[in-house]
């Protein structure tokens, strides 16, 4: 399935050997969004516990590294912080997003065959733009991974696969319009359950359709749903897009147990979930169950990645045999499956048409976004440039009001994949509206993936602060 062994478009070749799973462990004890909060530390001391008492990190199969701490570049790949990366990122978030580069590099180097980060604070509702947090997250971190892995070693195709309970908004807004990253996020459905989104109908940018995927679970699905939406769509989709690598957003809060949420998965239900996926990294997201079900959730997805038999693995208030899935509902599920496989079968012919119909001309969309936590009300207006060569260039507005006050700022992303005339005509633009805006504008940016450089700029100081 994964074309680890075959020439990308970047003729990269990758040849793996190496036995062992890795893991990366930082439970960060010196940050909460408050103590009782339920994204606080305790979530991954059970854990830690449980694989001590069970002896899973003394097993041969297991290699365990030290987490480190990214580097302002590696969030500006992703982010656009607002006023500054450092307000955005803090040591924890630093070392969350560091931990998911230590799995990357050693499997890129082939000292493992695959791995698992678990590390918090989590990052997978933090979006493109960053004023603040959103369903606990400030930093993205699976993102900082993925762009890493694209700068350093010339992966071009990866694909995410969400499988929190929580739609995987802020992922699927920092790949909306790239192609080349396909996002699939299965989730209890947005009526009924933060973040409010995530339908059959968000499935891409335009030059991006097709690529981005989500489906909404009904409350109450079990292993049963959960794996029928794998076998028949996620697992299929993988094998026709081909991507070099597969990243596991792994958020263990579909468990019955789990405070925050109504699904009936089970460890065992995410231990063969991964089997089948075979990520070659998973990245902790949520999961706040944390003494009955995150540290045997967590254990099945490391003993699967491992090779471990974990067919004895049951949690202390074992529920799994009484949990039947509802009648009616794989008939559900299976029209979504075939919906969203169409979508996927048919996004080159979206692609196309919209490349015919519109190359040259700006595509703008206009939303508000809301940041739960820190209670931040932003509007966006994003304007992609479309190209007939390339995802094109995008432009962002954002005004953004909350406690620390108002902050109005304009972005321009440029794309890994970016042609160089559309690069040419984005850096020409930052240059021209640095110079001259009517816009009462705080901070103007650049992220250019191309070049690996982003700069922001200051309009009342007139300083320009360039992070390569
Ligand atoms: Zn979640
Ligand atoms: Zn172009």
């Amino acid at each position: 399935m994964k074309n680890k062994n075959q020439n990308t478009d970047a003729g990269l070749r990758v040849e793996r050997t190496a036995e062992q799973t890795g893991l990366v462990f930082f439970p960060a004890f010196d940050w909460a969004i408050s103590p009782t909060h339920p994204e606080r530390e305790e979530r991954l001391l059970y854990t830690r516990d449980q694989l001590f008492e069970e002896g899973i990190m003394d097993l041969p199969q297991i290699r365990q590294y030290q987490p480190r701490l990214a580097e302002f570049k590696d969030i500006a790949r992703v982010h656009f912080c607002v006023p500054d990366i450092e307000t955005q990122a803090t040591e924890a978030h630093r070392v969350a997003a560091g931990g998911a580069l230590v799995i990357a590099d050693a499997l890129m180097n082939d000292e493992i065959r695959n791995g698992f980060a678990l590390v918090r604070p989590p990052g997978h509702h933090a979006k493109r733009v960053a004023h603040g947090n959103r369903g606990f997250c400030n930093i993205n971190n699976e993102p900082v991974m993925v762009e890493y892995l694209r700068q350093k070693y010339g992966l071009r195709r990866i694909a995410i696969v969400d499988t929190d309970v929580h739609h995987g908004d802020g992922t699927q807004d920092i790949y909306w319009h790239d192609p080349d990253v396909l996002f699939i996020s299965f989730h209890q459905d947005g009526r009924t359950l933060y973040p409010g989104s995530g339908f059959t109908d968000e499935i891409g940018g335009p030059l991006a359709q097709g690529t981005t995927l989500n489906v909404p679970l009904p409350p109450g699905t079990t292993d049963e749903g959960i794996l029928f939406v794998l076998d028949n769509l996620v697992l299929p989709v993988l094998e026709e897009f081909q991507p070099e690598l597969i990243v596991n957003s792994a958020g263990q809060d579909n468990h019955y147990s789990d405070p925050l949420a109504n699904m009936s998965f089970s460890a065992r239900g995410y231990a063969l979930l991964n089997e089948k996926l075979a990520p070659d990294i998973a990245v902790l997201e949520g999961g706040y169950s944390i003494e009955t079900a995150l540290p045997y959730v967590n254990m099945g997805i490391i003993m699967a990645m491992a090779g471990i038999d974990y067919s004895n693995l049951y949690e202390p208030d074992n529920k799994e045999g009484l949990i039947k899935e509802e009648r009616g509902r794989l008939e559900k599920l299976g029209e979504i499956v075939r919906e969203l496989s169409g979508t996927f079968r048919q996004r080159k012919d979206l692609i196309a048409t919209v490349r015919r119909q519109k190359a040259g001309s700006m595509i703008q969309r206009q939303r508000q976004i809301y940041y739960d936590t820190d209670q931040i009300r932003e509007t966006q207006l994003e304007t992609l440039k479309v190209c007939d060569r390339c995802p094109g260039y995008l432009l962002i507005g954002s005004d953004a009001s909350g406690s620390r006050g108002r902050f109005r700022i304009y972005c321009i992303s440029i794309p890994i994949q970016c042609c160089p005339r559309c690069q040419r005509e984005a850096r020409d633009y930052y240059t021209d509206i640095r110079q001259q805006t009517s816009e009462p504008l705080n901070y103007l940016y650049l992220q250019d993936r191309p070049a690996d450089l982003y700069r922001q700029y200051d309009y009342q100081t007139k300083k320009e602060k360039i992070i390569e």
